[in-house]
């Protein structure tokens, strides 16, 4: 069902539609423009709805919305929201993240776990799971339980950075990460790397922040089906913080591009605003100046 050419070099974009896109997710797509264009990558639209309870009509028209009018190409994925629901959603792909789960469960690599998350704040710190639940054999098939990965946190993981093979092993943090959540939906980790393996991408670029995901993703693409994702060439790049030294997101109030443009901010202005967030020299006004700009800069 891979739609693309085998041999293109692929990375992709990944939006979730859960709210208006703000200016640091748009920092996250012309970084990786700047990054593809390196690679003379072909870059995928991939909208991650797996969250159906918090997607809204509005936050998918606004992912093409934002796209269009800061002219931000994609090579392959939907053009517009038809598109994304009559192929594209990740509802498609359901029964693939259900295959890797049944079959990381047929090789007695899960077990149950119902604690909340209040309880493991309560016995861990900077929220890693103490394995509170992994000799406790709790039915798999009972109702409210996260499903987790038994991780051997000792064993090495290969990981190409930037062209530059290297070996880690899964950060304490990421101890027995969920692999199917308590609604019985797949977990993040899980719909990931099943959606870049059957899309087949081999260049992931991404934040800094992401790091450990990564390897959670390569950690577990070796327990599931035959798949060339350990060749996957990652490039993390280094997170852009607002002039107030805090996350660009939504939580901490960057503002949305929406609200940017009704508040009558043009296409220039929003690329000037990214350029100063890079610390650009000269002020932008597009994503080829920003693109230009990030190499030159480098
Ligand atoms: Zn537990």
């Amino acid at each position: 069902m891979n739609p693309f050419s085998p041999d293109i070099t692929l990375t992709r974009i990944a939006p979730t539609p859960s709210g208006f896109l703000h200016i640091g997710n748009i920092l996250s797509f012309v970084i990786t423009h700047s990054i593809a264009q390196k690679h003379q990558a072909k870059i995928m639209l991939r909208i991650d709805d797996l969250d159906q309870g918090r997607l809204r009509e509005e936050y998918l028209d606004d992912i093409f919305d934002c796209l269009d009018f800061l002219e931000i190409p994609v090579d392959l994925g939907p053009k517009n929201k038809t598109e994304f629901r009559q192929e594209y959603s990740q509802i498609h792909r359901f029964p693939l993240y259900a295959e890797a789960i049944n079959q990381l469960k047929a090789n007695d690599l899960l077990y149950a776990c119902d604690c909340s998350r209040k309880k493991i704040n309560a016995q861990s710190n900077k929220g890693s799971y103490p394995q509170i639940c992994r000799t406790k054999s709790l039915p798999l098939e009972a109702e409210n339980v996260n499903w987790r990965l038994k991780t051997d946190n000792t064993a090495e993981i290969q990981i190409i950075e930037e062209n530059q093979p290297f070996k880690s092993i899964l950060p304490a943090q990421i101890t027995d990460f969920v692999i199917r959540k308590k609604d019985k939906s797949p977990s993040y980790q899980l719909a990931s790397l099943v959606d870049d393996i059957h899309f087949g991408t081999n260049i992931i670029i991404r934040g800094k922040d992401l790091y450990d995901s990564t390897l959670a993703q390569l950690y577990l693409s070796e327990l599931i089906p035959a798949n060339s994702f350990h060749s996957t060439n990652f490039h993390h790049h280094d997170l852009v913080k607002a002039p107030s030294g805090r996350k660009l997101s939504k939580s901490e109030g960057a503002s949305s591009i929406k609200t940017m443009r009704e508040s009558g901010q043009t296409k220039q202005a929003i690329y000037r605003q990214l350029g100063q967030y890079m610390g650009f020299q000269d002020p932008i006004g597009n994503l080829t100046e920003f693109i230009q700009a990030y190499h030159s800069k480098k």
